[in-house]
């Protein structure tokens, strides 16, 4: 019966969000189709996730590289971001699966995620992580040596950098966000408009279940949301 009850919420969550993220991009002079919605999926079941899939949902993203692996060979066929923090002893377990990642927040995780992916002749597209609050426990470029790093991991083989992605600091006030999320859309045009060979900023990142309208309206072009559409997590899984 909980199973009939999930569903409901998750078709009533995801028809509310595909209408708050038609609206933002319209306020803002975007087209909705150009705002790409991301799943993020840590800690719900693949039954769930798979018919959020067979609903619409076209990109999930996991950020634990154990259960991604895990499920990975369980999710219906859609599109497979990393998003969660990632070590360079990992990156050989996730370049062979995943379209994007969007979590690269030094060269030195740039540079294996490049090695391991030369070596299945593949290129993996990656986003740069802005710490853009500048938070000691985040990781993250700080904006300052944000281009410096882009125009070295730009050089190496197998990997393409598609844009950036943030989290900003934890926010209780609404539209809390706005200024990071300013921020964040100036690097991305200014960088855009140095046209870095072997990068392309197409894709911002940024916007979450509290402040994806908002950040949509100063440029995100993906949004990640988790608990707005499957609802509170059960960490009691974790
Ligand atoms: C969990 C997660 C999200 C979604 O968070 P919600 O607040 O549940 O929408 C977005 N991005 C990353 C990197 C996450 O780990």
């Amino acid at each position: 019966m909980t199973e009939k009850l999930l569903t409901d919420v998750f078709d009533e969550n995801y028809a509310e969000i595909k209408k708050n993220i038609e609206k933002a991009a319209l306020d803002s002079g975007k087209n909705p189709n150009d705002i790409i919605l991301l799943a993020a999926t840590k800690t719900v079941d693949v039954d769930r996730i798979n018919y959020a899939i067979g609903k619409g949902i076209d990109y999930i993203g996991e950020n634990k590289v154990q259960e991604f692996l895990s499920k990975r060979q369980d999710y219906s066929p859609c599109h497979k971001h990393f998003i969660g923090h990632l070590q360079t002893n990992k990156v050989k377990d996730i370049v062979p699966f995943v379209e994007l990642i969007h979590s690269v927040d030094s060269y030195h995780l740039a540079k294996e995620i490049s090695k391991e992916s030369k070596k299945l002749s593949k290129v993996t597209d990656i986003l740069l992580e802005v710490n853009i609050g500048e938070e000691e426990s985040k990781s993250g470029f700080k904006k300052d040596e944000l281009l410096d790093n882009l125009m070295e991991i730009s050089k190496l083989e197998g990997v393409f950098v598609k844009g950036l992605m943030a989290i900003p600091p934890m926010c209780h006030q609404k539209d809390g966000n706005i200024k990071y999320f300013k921020e964040m859309y100036k690097l991305f045009i200014d960088i855009r408009g140095k046209n870095i060979d072997n990068s392309g900023m197409e894709i911002l990142s940024m916007g979450m279940s509290d402040d994806y309208e908002a950040a949509i309206r100063e440029g995100a072009t993906m949004v990640r949301i988790g608990t707005a559409l499957f609802g509170k997590r059960n960490y009691n899984k974790d």
